[in-house]
């Protein structure tokens, strides 16, 4: 049957086949199961330099060593273990910057289903050959990762294709979740967990097992370029942004995500915005003291706590280090 798209809150389309409950403790824990058959835990490695420079215990999860070189692939892996029998044949459509992207393409040849993946004009051209080497099709598409994924949509309710959104997903939400855990087995007693927002997905997991389980305060940044979130999060409102123009390409979006949104508001501790100079700057940073290769909005998270030093003084931190995916062009103006 195709899908007749239902009224969205949040001025991206919603189909029928969309839950937007947020997942419970119990559905995280259902996702490791899954996750893990497929995915290794990441690395929590201690920071020295950061550890010294904030006066503070400061602890790296490594989303990056994951093998599409980004934390989403988790939540791709749990989407796709448990998809309706009629969208395995008919196949899955996803708009993306790159690294959603990613995670669906590797999720789809995991459960051999077929992926169709909208990416912007212009799109970072590594994340573009790795959708491709997973298997998938892409469609370079629209001027910025909106216009893209209204394409997405439109070929979803014409085609029948599975659209999965970026994070009005509450499997999505659980897999990423998955990544909470495992920081609440190993350090379970954390004073503040830092990480990216762009659609709000990771953060929002973070929230619901850290920050649901312990006095664990979460904050998240965005860039100040891309702030849609950020002003939801704060006045309740979801109201799109005119651009969404980051240096960090996995933080762009104009709209703010009602489901996210929703589990920010509830949960999260505080959220914060950088500059996009601040994470250029702490890009160059983690190159030079710590000789790790991050993406833009990996960096993110680096550049909060940086400008944080005073608060996170005497706190064990972890930073999520979100992805890898920096394109060559940006790496070599970086050097
Ligand atoms: C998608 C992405 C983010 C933002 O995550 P959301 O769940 O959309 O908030 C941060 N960093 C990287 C590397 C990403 O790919």
């Amino acid at each position: 049957m195709i899908y007749e798209p239902i009224p969205s809150p949040d001025g991206t389309t919603i189909f029928s086949y969309h839950d937007l409950m947020p997942p419970t403790l119990g559905d995280i824990y259902e996702a490791r199961s899954t996750v893990h058959q497929y995915l290794p835990a990441t690395p929590l490695v201690r920071s020295e330099y950061l550890s010294a420079k904030l006066k503070a215990d400061v602890y790296l999860k490594r989303e990056d060593t994951l093998p599409t070189g980004a934390f989403k692939v988790r939540g791709g892996i749990n989407l796709c273990s448990q998809l309706d029998e009629e969208f395995r044949k008919r196949g899955l459509i996803a708009a993306s910057t790159g690294n959603h992207g990613q995670s669906v393409a590797y999720a789809g040849r995991v459960f051999d289903i077929p992926v169709t993946v909208a990416v912007p004009d212009d799109p970072n051209p590594s994340k573009v050959a790795a959708i491709e080497r997973f298997g998938a099709t892409v469609h370079e598409i629209g001027q910025d990762y909106d216009a893209a994924r209204e394409w997405a949509e439109e070929q979803a309710q014409e085609q029948g294709y599975r659209y999965i959104h970026s994070a009005n997903e509450p499997l999505l939400i659980a897999g990423v979740g998955t990544a909470g855990l495992e920081v609440l087995e190993e350090k379970p007693n954390i004073d503040t967990l830092i990480c990216p927002v762009g659609g709000g997905s990771s953060a929002a997991g973070y929230c619901l097992t850290v920050g649901e389980a312990t006095d664990c305060e979460i904050i998240s940044v965005q860039s100040e370029n891309a702030d849609a979130m950020y002003q939801a999060w704060q006045t309740g409102d979801l109201q799109q942004q005119k651009t969404a123009d980051t240096y960090a390409e996995g933080l762009q979006s104009r709209v703010p995500f009602a489901l996210t949104t929703e589990i920010l508001r509830e949960n999260l501790a505080n959220m914060i915005t950088v500059s996009d100079d601040a994470i250029r700057n702490a890009l160059q940073v983690m190159i030079q003291e710590e000789n790790l290769l991050l993406e833009g909005a990996a960096a993110a998270g680096v550049a909060a706590a940086l400008a944080m030093t005073e608060d996170l003084s005497s706190q064990t931190v972890v930073i999520q280090l979100s992805g890898r995916n920096i394109s060559m062009n940006k790496l070599s103006a970086l050097l």
